[in-house]
């Protein structure tokens, strides 16, 4: 399998030849054509090194309805892996119109305000960050197209699964959940099945 076999854009495609990816990882041969067809939900399981976040964010680019509200919010542990993952998204955009936002504690909330005002496509954002935002009703998440988990276990081991619910619960149905961990402990399925009693497993 290549890149060229997944129906990309062209954009796309020149963004990962300009980022030098030749050929797709494991976990982006299994999950790229999945999350590009259907409506399932998922759960990766693979280490980080794996390309794992252009395996979400290729798709995500690639369908999002790019108007300028948060239609993908993708959580993360730390704010240094928020940025990792915003920084991979971004590069991955190319030539296309679309906005990427990382918010994360210990950085200025007042420019995130304003970044977010201007409108953003896809939020990348720890916890507690995001969950001040949407107190200040600045951060909406009923109108996302993608829910991401990224390093679903980590995100466990700090304590955040109480603010992951909360999030959780304010955000629409329609769409699609991505949890990616590297271990699948039961906490882990216990909010999968909670949140998406359907999903498929994919793991490298
Ligand atoms: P990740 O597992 O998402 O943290 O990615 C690990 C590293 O692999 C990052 O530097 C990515 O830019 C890079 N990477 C991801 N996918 C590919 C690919 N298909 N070909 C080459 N490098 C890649």
């Amino acid at each position: 399998q290549r890149f060229e076999d997944f129906g990309l854009s062209t954009e796309m495609l020149n963004a990962l030849s300009k980022k030098g990816f030749e050929e797709p990882s494991e976990i982006q041969k299994l999950v790229v054509p999945e999350l590009l067809k259907e409506r399932t939900h998922l759960i990766g399981q693979a280490q980080t090194g794996t390309g794992k976040t252009a395996a979400f964010g290729i798709p995500i680019l690639e369908t999002i309805d790019a108007d300028k509200t948060v239609r993908a919010l993708i959580l993360a542990p730390t704010r240094e892996l928020a940025n990792q993952v915003s920084d991979e998204i971004y590069s991955l955009k190319g030539e296309k119109d679309i906005k990427v936002l990382a918010v994360y504690g210990g950085a200025s909330i007042e420019n995130q305000i304003k970044r977010l005002k201007a409108g953003v496509d896809i939020v990348v954002g720890t916890p507690g960050r995001v969950m001040d935002l949407m107190r200040k009703k600045v951060l909406k998440v009923d109108n996302l197209d993608y829910f991401v988990l990224d390093e679903a276990d980590e995100m466990l081991n700090m304590g955040f699964l109480e603010d992951i619910e909360a999030i959780l619960e304010k955000t629409n149905d329609e769409k699609k959940m991505l949890f990616f961990s590297a271990t699948i402990p039961k906490a882990i399925m216990a909010i999968a099945k909670r949140f998406m009693p359907e999903h498929k497993l994919l793991k490298v």
